[in-house]
């Protein structure tokens, strides 16, 4: 039997423009990954030892505020998009 890879994309739809609403303090950063183990959309990498998000994470990020939690340095800020705009949770 094979099983279709589970992509968490196809249980939201989105809609307005929500500009930027995760910001990331570099010189905070002390590259310890959990952004990266956490985020369920792989949307942050480690370069030389600092986090980077991906510049798609407006189109693909799910806002679960995952990785703001987890940074133990507060090098990252979260904030949910103005209302009628990001994801809408279609189940769950
Ligand atoms: S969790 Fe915070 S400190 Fe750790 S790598 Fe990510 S942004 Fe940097
Ligand atoms: S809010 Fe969630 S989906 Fe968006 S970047 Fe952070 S961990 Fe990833």
């Amino acid at each position: 039997m094979v099983r279709e890879e589970f992509d968490l994309r196809k249980l939201v739809k989105r809609g307005g423009e929500t500009g930027e609403f995760i910001r990331h303090n570099k010189a905070l950063c002390t590259g310890c990954g959990r952004c990266v183990k956490i985020c369920p959309m792989e949307l942050w990498e480690l370069k030389k030892s600092k986090a980077f998000i991906s510049p798609e994470y407006v189109e693909k990020c799910v806002e679960c505020g995952s990785c703001w939690l987890v940074c133990e340095s507060n090098a990252i800020e979260f904030s949910y998009p103005k209302g009628g705009t990001g994801v809408v949770w279609e189940y769950g």
